[in-house]
């Protein structure tokens, strides 16, 4: 008969600390935080050979009383819960009140702590669990803690621990995340005797994220900030130009911890749903702020992984967040070296405001509408505006332009070699005013190229290298949903792009990705209203299928009913599609209906009737849409790039691919020599 005996408390640590301390970073973590606990100011992180040799945390805070050193190390004791109640509204990270006592069983320790009310220090060593006794020292206020030998007695752990290097790399992430979490306090990392990190305190969250990763994600930061009275979701998402293979860089801290949590990163997936192609993930840095009693962070070992009272609440509020903030930014593709972070992350935000990267010219221009400009009547505008605009959502045949529309000269994409004159599909703004930034003025003015060149050759010569399907006419600066001056005019070059520009530069537009898009967004509209306009076929079509599709068919047969595709089984392997999507009129019923399974088919087992009817939209807008060598007319192109500012996410295609690249001014100057030294530019 087996018997049952009780664990001395020294196996129970071991026990205890196969859980927590997997690695010198879980020791490294449950330091710096017990650091951070204290109220430190400081912390310094000081690592050889990976931790495995030497971990030490030294820190500025409240010190640990000489009396209560012994219990700092002994389990389950903690100066964190107050009372029984306070496990159901913890404020601090650290409560259980086993961690030193469990690093303590697996390694050689040394504490040495001082409070600000002792006249000295306090030491204490522990050697795999084993407590010497507590001796006077010499030690400057706070704590340090040393841990050498990590796992010296459990041989089985130590060998399971990786290259100093891994080891390192893993140690460095509980820095960051740490360091991230508390931007107020002063961190310091060093390994060996090299300084990786020294970070000073910073009111700026920017200024961590930017130590850490660089500018590429600093200056790509969008940020977001809401608040319900209970629930307060603040910090940043990265523009998608920027993302990941994986999700290690979505940041997320829940008061202050950082933590885990699959359904905000799938709310962060959501968020970025058509922003992102397949296979890539978001970065970003959030930190969401709920009254502690509404999550318990009792329920993982390393507190990673949390448990919300009401988990739909909080996802749905970042997801809502995000998506408010995607709607009012510019998240256009740009091309060159980033820009400022004032102007990367409020790009939308600066049009509509004081427009710092814009020139005063762009900015005060009025935003005439399109109508005035050229002398149509409000009502011939409309009119005008409503035909291009059901041109773009149904694919059908263009509209025909008023006369007054098609009287206007056409632009020239590229007249010879003109200086301010060049591009003749400068905004309004510039056709009254020097087409360069106050800023590089005295360079351009005295650059003997722009001299000699430009200005005097007439801006409305006929243009030689536009085709008539290429040329669009200029119906001047209309005003986007940002706020800012943005001329629709554009050309098409090899008949996949076109070639326009905003009121920062220029911009080259993927034509069937932004249809796509557009149409993807329209018909999701219709989809989720009123319906999607269908042709009822006179004589049902047969349609054999493989098995699989066939099982698919007539599992997905309601999703499909809502996009349009009506089918029955026929017997065999045949069913009949009674209808289908009106805009698809182009393609054969089959070829409809086998494009769409495809699709659910590729959506996988089970999927849910959101995605499902996301992958129909995908293959219907992407059948529909111009295709990459169709010729647009400049009606179609104007009324094409005129979408672009009336449906959401039209700066990436739905699945994920930017529609349009942007060159900014600076940087076409820049690439043409026409900003730096000036000798250059003339030479
Ligand atoms: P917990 O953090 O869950 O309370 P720990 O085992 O990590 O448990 O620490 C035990 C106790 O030791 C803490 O409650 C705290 O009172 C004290 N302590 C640990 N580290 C420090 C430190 N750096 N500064 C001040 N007190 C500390
Ligand atoms: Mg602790």
């Amino acid at each position: 008969m087996p018997t049952i005996r009780q664990l001395p408390p020294n196996l129970i640590n071991q026990i205890a600390a196969g859980e927590v301390i997997e690695r010198p970073a879980s020791v490294v973590k449950e330091l710096l935080e017990n650091s951070v606990d204290a109220g430190a100011q400081r912390i310094e992180l000081t690592i050889e050979k990976g931790g495995t040799e030497r971990i030490r945390v030294s820190d500025d805070g409240c010190g640990i009383d000489p009396e209560q050193l012994i219990l700092a190390v002994t389990s389950h004791a903690t100066s964190k819960l107050p009372d029984d109640e306070s496990l159901f509204h913890v404020g601090t990270l650290g409560f259980r009140g086993e961690a030193l006592a469990s690093i303590a069983s697996v390694s050689h320790m040394l504490v040495r702590s001082r409070t600000a009310e002792a006249g000295e220090g306090a030491e204490l060593r522990v050697r795999g669990g084993v407590i010497d006794p507590v001796a006077p020292c010499g030690c400057p206020c706070g704590t340090s803690i040393e841990i050498r030998n990590l796992f010296f007695n459990t041989p089985v752990r130590r060998k399971f621990l990786r290259t100093p290097q891994t080891e390192r790399g893993h140690i460095v992430e509980a820095f960051t995340r740490l360091a991230l979490a508390n931007p107020r306090i002063h961190m310091v990392l060093t390994n060996g005797d090299k300084v990786v990190y020294d970070l000073p305190p910073t009111e700026r969250w920017v200024d961590r994220i930017e130590a850490f990763f660089g500018g590429e994600v600093s200056e790509s930061l969008i940020p977001l900030d809401s608040d319900d009275g209970q629930i307060r979701i603040s910090g940043y998402a990265c523009d998608p130009a920027v993302s990941r293979g994986n999700n290690r860089m979505q940041y997320l801290f829940l008061n202050g911890r950082f933590i885990r949590d699959r359904a905000l990163q799938h709310a962060l997936g959501e968020a970025y749903r058509g922003l992102l192609m397949v296979g890539r993930f978001p970065v970003s840095f959030l930190r969401v702020t709920i009254p502690p009693e509404m999550v318990d962070v009792n329920v993982h070992p390393c507190k990673l992984e949390v448990r919300f009272t009401d988990g739909g609440r909080i996802y749905s509020r970042v997801l809502q967040t995000l998506r408010h903030r995607f709607l009012s930014t510019d998240m256009t593709m740009r091309v060159g070296p980033a820009e400022s972070s004032a102007q990367a992350s409020g790009h939308a935000a600066a049009s509509g405001s004081s427009g710092s990267a814009a020139s005063p010219n762009e900015a005060s221009s009025p935003a005439e509408p399109v109508g005035s400009v050229l002398g149509m009547s409000p009502a011939q505008e409309a009119s005008q505006r409503q035909s291009v605009i059901d041109w773009a959502r149904t694919g059908s045949t263009s509209p025909s332009l008023p006369a007054n529309l098609t009287g206007v000269a056409p632009f020239r994409p590229f007249p010879g070699s003109s200086g301010s004159a060049a591009m003749n599909i400068a905004p309004a703004a510039d056709h009254h005013a020097p087409s360069i930034s106050p800023g590089t003025a005295p360079a351009d003015s005295a650059s003997p190229w722009q001299q000699t060149t430009g200005d005097a050759e007439p801006q409305s010569a006929p243009g030689d290298m536009a085709g008539p399907g290429e040329a669009a006419t200029d119906p001047g600066p209309a005003t986007g949903p940002l706020g800012g001056a943005i001329s629709h005019l554009g050309f098409q070059v090899h008949n996949r792009y076109l070639v326009t520009q905003d009121q920062r530069g220029m911009v080259v537009v993927d034509q069937h990705a932004l249809h796509e898009r557009i149409l993807y967004e329209r018909i999701r509209e219709k989809v989720l209203g009123e319906g999607i306009e269908t042709q009822r076929l006179l004589v049902p079509e047969p349609v054999s299928l493989t098995p699989a599709e066939q099982t698919a068919a007539l599992d997905a047969k309601e999703v499909l009913g809502r996009v349009g595709i009506e089918i029955e089984p026929f017997g065999g392997d045949t069913v009949l599609v009674q209808s289908y999507p009106a805009m698809l009129a182009n393609l054969s019923p089959g070829e409809v209906l086998r494009q769409s399974l495809e699709s659910i088919i590729a959506a996988g087992k089970d999927p849910e009737i959101r995605d499902l009817l996301d992958h129909l939209l995908h293959t219907i807008a992407c059948k529909a849409a111009i295709k990459a060598g169709d010729r647009l007319a400049a009606e179609e192109i104007t009324s094409l790039l005129e979408q672009r500012d009336l449906y959401q996410d039209t700066h990436h295609c739905p699945h994920g691919r930017p529609t349009a690249l942007f060159f900014s001014r600076d940087e076409l100057d820049r690439m043409f020599g026409r900003l730096g030294p000036r000798g250059r530019a003339g030479s």
